[in-house]
């Protein structure tokens, strides 16, 4: 089906008898990556050549033709929508099509925009070199052909690229032998036969029914049990019809602009506080609807949760026994090795009724693992089997097997597979650095593989398309991200996976299916919309992270996109939504009662053995303290808490959620210890107060169930300050014994003109006018330049060991930091953490941002260190 190509000349005018390309682009694939790519280059005017290695278009749905092979995205969604009018003249015939249907559509796009012409089939590219002084790519081909064009994009799929079969024996069997993932066109006849499947993922449950149902016996070798839900194929879903007949516009945006490429209701039911009755309903709910993302979805946190997880992990599990008539079987068919999501879970047609049927079995290789495949079938641990044919439906070298697989050789001759042999690193999922004018679609680093395809395939060809464009337009010639950009980008990739459960399944998308693979988490998790708007972010600041150069000049504005922790992001999204009045807008008194309720709304941080109020004496009257103490059996070290609030707010409970954290990982008790407030009480009576808690608390460490000199002081931000200033008097006045102090972004000097002061001025909570508020509220500007005030302008020598704990958007990172240092010139062991990506509030919020547990941990073990019973954390 190859097709002759007439005469193309590249939009540099160039024919390629000279210095210059032949055509423009190469795109490697005709599948929908490349032919949406070929499409929207060819209409900007770009010179193409597409070349394809199967003989004709369809890419996954040219190869995938086992039996029961069908999308698992509705049809009303996975599709192409860059076009009302090719939406007009297809309509798709079920809810999940067959892949007979969707090769059908892949064959009528093809036509219909006339994208033969320039595509080449049964022609594998296998060799691609960048030539730094052209400029220009060299792309060969397994037909002998060499084309130079100016840009190369491998559109290559990240499914396709079958894994080799891994198992001891397999050339041996003299059977037939298929694999899903390259089925005979002409179709296999199983009747009456033998067959094994190997093999449990998408591909052996979608085609397990219907080779059941020709099959003489069937055996299927079960190494992993995955999750399924029954797909409920029908005519497409009427809801979903309904919103596109109504708005295709603003259907086809809200899936542009969701979590996954498909319009959907996102939930903030939390599975651990909803009740046994939501609970069920909504996951009764998912499992009727028969779509991926809404059992995905049953409640907001089940993908980072492990007991939320668990909730409908075991629904799932109830509903399997229910159907399978053999217990044992059912039990054997129950995922209970990875949390649900974390490996592609499954939409099924009568996949689990299937074992019911006499002929079928089910062999747990967890149990009996495979031990050699003979000349006549599988040979495991525990018996024999012969079989006529065996099928395998093992999976894919997913997301970089088919990039690495051809020989991309970048600027001195390195090629992507040494580039990438300790993982993929990529720029937005689309470049990587050394290898210039190159893209690749559905990369490691792009949500791919995790949203319906067809709406980021569209984002990633468009986003590629318009930088072309834009080049063009600008005189440019050359693109390629820098190496800070590309490595920020990475970090963004693996942060967002780092809060999920993903990284703890052996799953594909960790490259755990392959043997040797390097094991990092692959495609971008942070949601089709967070990724498009980084995307646009890049384009509209003139190419953020990219190195542009040609005849129009040489540009590079180097930088990182994405430099906060997403779920810091995503909570500071969600407060610059609610549009809450500014803090320092109200009266103090307004603003704690302000706080005070918003306290009320957050999770309230672990379980801990016992919580005990009480007061102590202070200077002008009673504190307030409240003690949390571990579950472990006493006597435990002591951390004397301060609690955070500018001095203004707060209280002894307000940080409630950090100190029961802080008891829990450090095995002390947390006594939380309250004081006098601004502007009611200025300066330095929270400081008398502090001290005095001190000198309470280090004298009845026994009847607080603590350990005799075993102190430490922690604060946080003006509790922090606290923390500086007492123990700062404690050297002086000989006492009570402090064996370290944990400063959480503190506040350390009044100068309030530091470089992080002005770069974090707004937008991160704390903001510069707060700040002066707090200040002003707290303190006379002639006192704030005394050490009791500001401690980084005290004596340092001979104080307590510190943790000082800074974060990067956090106006007062930088006092934190001199803090440090000046304790370190005088002679302090400090250990300092820099928190990246967080803000002066994020490592508080317990049970909210994730990403800050693990700064808590490494401070719980440098505590634990400080500590005279240094414990396991
Ligand atoms: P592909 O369709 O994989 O096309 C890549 C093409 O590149 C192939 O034709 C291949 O032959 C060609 N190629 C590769 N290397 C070379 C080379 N060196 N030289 C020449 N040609 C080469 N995603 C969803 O969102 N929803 C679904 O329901 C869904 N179902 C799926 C079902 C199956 C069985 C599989 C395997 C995947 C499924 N996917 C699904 C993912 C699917 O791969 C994408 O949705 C989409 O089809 C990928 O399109 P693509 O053009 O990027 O890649
Ligand atoms: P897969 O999910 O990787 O599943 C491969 C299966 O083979 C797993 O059960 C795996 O077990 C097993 N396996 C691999 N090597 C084995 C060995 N040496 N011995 C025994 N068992 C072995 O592959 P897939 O089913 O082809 O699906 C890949 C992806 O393609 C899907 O996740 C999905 O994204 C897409 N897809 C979608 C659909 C759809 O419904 N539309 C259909 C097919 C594919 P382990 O889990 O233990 O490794």
């Amino acid at each position: 089906m190859s097709h002759t190509r007439g005469a193309r000349v590249a939009a540099d005018g160039n024919n390629g008898t000279s210095a210059g390309p032949q055509v423009d682009v190469v795109v490697v694939g005709a599948g929908f990556s490349g032919l949406y790519l070929l499409h929207r280059l060819r209409a900007e005017g770009f010179s193409v050549r597409v070349f394809e290695a199967a003989s004709d278009v369809g890419g996954t749905w040219f190869w995938n033709r086992y039996p029961g092979a069908r999308c698992d995205i509705p049809t009303t969604d996975y599709t192409f929508g860059f076009d009302p009018e090719l939406e007009r003249e297809w309509t798709w015939s079920e809810k999940y099509a067959t892949q007979p249907e969707i090769l059908r559509y892949l064959q009528f796009v093809t036509d219909r925009y006339d994208l033969r012409r320039d595509i080449t089939f049964d022609a594998r590219v296998e060799g691609a070199e960048w030539d730094d002084k052209t400029g220009l790519w060299a792309v060969r081909t397994s037909t002998g052909e060499t084309v130079s064009c100016r840009y190369y994009v491998m559109a290559t799929g990240c499914l396709s690229v079958p894994k080799a079969p891994d198992i001891e024996g397999a050339p041996r069997f003299a059977g037939e032998v298929y694999f899903t993932s390259r089925w005979p066109h002409e179709g296999v006849d199983l009747t009456g036969k033998r067959v094994a499947v190997v093999g449990t993922g998408s591909s052996g449950i979608q085609s397990i029914p219907l080779i059941a149902q020709q099959a003489a016996q069937l055996t299927v070798f079960q190494r992993t049990p995955n999750f399924s839900i029954p797909a409920h194929n029908s005519p497409a879903p009427a809801d979903r019809l309904g919103r596109l007949a109504a708005d295709r516009d603003a259907y086809r945006t809200a899936g542009k602009w969701s979590r996954g490429g498909v319009p959907m209701e996102a939930t903030d039911i939390l599975g651990g506080t909803a009740s046994e009755d939501v609970r069920r309903e909504r996951f009764e709910a998912a499992w009727e609807a028969g779509e991926l993302f809404a059992i995905l979805g049953v409640f907001a946190d089940q993908g980072v949760d492990p007991a939320s997880n668990e909730i409908v992990s075991e629904m799932i599990r109830e509903k399997l026994r229910s159907i399978v008539d053999d217990p044992e079987t059912a039990e054997a068919l129950c995922p209970k090795d990875h949390y649900l999501g974390t490996k592609r879970p499954c939409l099924d047609s009568g996949y689990y009724a299937t074992f019911n049927l006499p002929h079928v079995r089910l062999v747990d290789l967890r149990k009996s693992p495979i031990t050699t495949i003979t000349e006549a079938g599988i040979d495991t641990a525990g018996e024999s089997y012969e079989f006529d044919a065996i099928v395998y439906a093992t999976g894919f070298d997913a997301m970089t097997g088919a990039l690495v697989g051809v020989d991309v050789a970048g600027r001195g001759g390195v090629t992507l597979k040494e580039k990438w042999a300790d993982g993929p690193s990529t720029y937005l999922g689309l470049t990587t650095a050394g290898f210039p004018n190159f893209f690749a679609l559905t990369g490691p680093g792009s949500p791919s593989v995790l949203s319906n395809m067809a709406v980021s395939i569209e984002q990633h060809v468009d986003w590629v398309t318009d930088s072309l464009v834009d080049l063009r337009a600008t005189g440019m010639t050359r693109i390629e991200p820098t190496l800070l950009a590309e490595d920020g980008w990475n970090q963004h990739v693996a942060d967002c996976a780092a809060i999920t459960l993903h990284p703890t399944a052996n799953s594909w998308y960790m490259g755990a299916n392959v043997p040797g693979k390097p094991r990092v988490f692959y495609p971008y998790i942070g949601g089709v919309d967070n990724y498009r708007a980084a995307c646009d972010e890049v384009r509209a600041r003139d190419y953020l992270g990219f190195r542009l150069s040609g005849p129009g000049g040489e540009q590079c504005h180097d930088g990182v996109v994405r430099r906060l922790q997403p779920d810091v992001a995503m909570v500071l999204s969600a407060m610059a939504q609610m549009e809450l009045p500014p803090l320092e807008s109200m009266s103090p008194p307004e603003a704690r009662a302000f706080m005070e309720m918003s306290a009320g709304m957050r999770p309230p941080g672990p379980d801990v053995g016992e919580v005990v109020d009480g007061v102590l004496p202070g200077p002008a009257g009673e504190l307030e303290y409240r003690l949390f103490r571990p579950a472990s059996p006493g006597p435990h070290p002591v951390v004397l808490y301060f609690h955070g609030g500018g001095w203004v707010l707060g209280d002894q409970v307000s940080d409630e959620p950090l100190c029961r954290d802080l008891c829990v990982r450090t095995d002390a008790v947390v006594v939380s210890v309250n004081y006098r407030h601004a502007p009611e009480a200025r300066c330095p009576a929270a400081a008398e107060d502090a001290w005095a808690a001190l000198q309470w608390v280090g004298a009845h460490a026994i009847e607080l169930g603590g350990i005799p000199d075993d102190l430490v002081l922690a604060g946080w931000s003006a509790g922090a300050n606290l923390v500086a200033v007492v123990t700062q008097r404690a050297r002086d006045e000989g006492g009570p014994v402090v064996r370290g102090q944990l400063l959480l972004t503190p506040a350390t000097d009044s100068s309030m003109d530091t470089g992080s002061f002005e770069e974090n001025a707004d937008g991160y909570v704390l903001t510069a006018p707060l700040m002066r508020w707090f200040w002003d509220h707290y303190c006379d500007p002639g006192q704030r330049t005394e050490p009791t005030a500001a401690p980084l302008r005290g004596r340092l020598d001979g104080l307590p060991p510190a943790i000082v704990v800074t974060a990067e958007f956090d106006p007062l990172r930088d006092e934190g930091i001199a803090y440090a240092e000046a304790l370190r010139a005088a002679g302090v062991p400090v250990e300092h953490l820099a928190a990246r990506g967080h803000t002066h509030t994020s490592l508080t919020m317990v049970g909210v941002v994730l990403s800050g547990a693990r700064v808590r941990e490494e401070i719980a073990l440098r505590l634990g260190a400080l500590l005279r019973e240094p414990v396991e954390v």
